[in-house]
């Protein structure tokens, strides 16, 4: 797959910015070259590749750093994506219906048309009515959500859309951690057109840090770094990263318990006769009778969740919470429902 073919050829005729930090990136003991007050403990631009923080979550995923791509949030990635392979008012993206509604909105920020095919009864791709847009010249990128927000499935057969579509795949493995199903990611070096994304905000406990990773072929991950911004992700939010991925065994151990809440909150749920959807995510969507009014009373109660009704009719996403949270939603949800 020749990869340059997929680039907008503004991209790929693009002279990237080169900033002080990438021109001269060793040690010194007198930096006068970037502009920078001399005084203060944040005066210097950070890192603008994330070297050090690279290497520590290539040594959790068992991936060459040259695999990965760090953006301000997996949202600035998306966004970075559509920069890259889409042209404003040309090209196409195409997603499923339910899903996450960044796609939309990022689509439209850049001009391209997002079609949204609906997931079947259960949630799953329809692949007799895929394989009709599949071969449009225009379409040049897929945004396939798996486990899928907000329904919480993991999505199957998409082997059969990587080895056939020829554009670039982009499987959102954001709440990849919490399911018990592989990750996209080893399958790298097998489909060239595939970025996996995944993200330090969900199972990492890091929202705040705004970290989100695109693991792809060395190819691609070169043009999202001319196209970045330079200094994307700042010093103290590189920092407090690698210092949090020092202690992985907290985060696998919050991991499981996320998922055995999972399970109590879902057993909870259906005991009081709700349906709830099997989930592969940190959080479970559930069918009441009236979403909003059951939104509103838990609002009152201190107690914020996810109207769905929107998107679909009386549904609710509810994370998963301590197990403290939980006991005290289910509590509320008793009496409410
Ligand atoms: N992808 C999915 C499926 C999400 O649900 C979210 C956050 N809600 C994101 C990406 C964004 O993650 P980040 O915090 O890395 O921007």
């Amino acid at each position: 797959m020749n990869i340059e073919k997929l680039i907008r050829p503004n991209i790929l005729k693009l002279k990237p910015y080169a900033s002080a930090r990438t021109e001269f990136s060793g040690k010194a003991s007198i930096y006068l070259d970037a502009n920078e007050s001399p005084y203060g403990a944040f005066n210097r631009y950070p890192d603008p590749y994330q070297q050090d923080l690279k290497k520590k979550i290539a040594e959790i995923k068992s991936i060459s750093t040259s695999n990965i791509f760090l953006g301000n949030g997996s949202d600035e990635i998306l966004d970075l994506a559509f920069r890259i392979f889409c042209r404003p008012g040309m090209d196409k993206a195409l997603s499923f219906f339910p899903s996450y509604g960044m796609y939309d909105v990022s689509a439209a920020i850049n001009d391209v048309e997002l079609i949204q095919l609906p997931l079947n009864a259960n949630f799953q791709i329809d692949f007799d009515v895929l394989k009709m847009y599949l071969y449009d010249p225009q379409l040049k990128l897929l945004l396939i959500c798996s486990p899928n927000n907000p329904t919480g499935n993991t999505l199957e057969g998409l082997e059969a859309i990587l080895s056939e579509f020829p554009g670039i795949v982009i499987i959102d493995e954001a709440y990849i951690d919490f399911s018990q199903k592989p990750s996209w990611l080893s399958t790298l070096d097998d489909y060239p057109n595939l970025i996996t994304l995944q993200t330090l905000s969900k199972s990492y406990g890091l929202a705040a840090l705004r970290i989100g990773m695109a693991f792809a072929g060395e190819a691609i991950i070169n043009y999202f770094n001319r196209v970045k911004p330079p200094y994307n992700i700042s010093l103290v939010n590189q920092e407090a990263a690698l210092k949090s991925l020092s202690d992985y065994s907290r985060i696998t151990s919050q991991i499981n318990e996320v998922r055995e809440q999972r399970a109590l909150l879902a057993a909870e749920l259906q005991s009081m006769g709700l349906t709830v959807y099997p989930s592969d995510a940190n959080f479970l969507l559930v069918e009441v009778n009236n979403s909003t009014q059951v939104y509103q009373t838990l609002v009152g109660r201190g107690i914020i969740i996810r109207n769905r009704n929107s998107v679909m009719k009386n549904c609710i996403r509810i994370t998963v919470g301590t197990p403290a949270e939980n006991f005290e939603l289910i509590k509320a949800l008793k009496e409410i429902v």
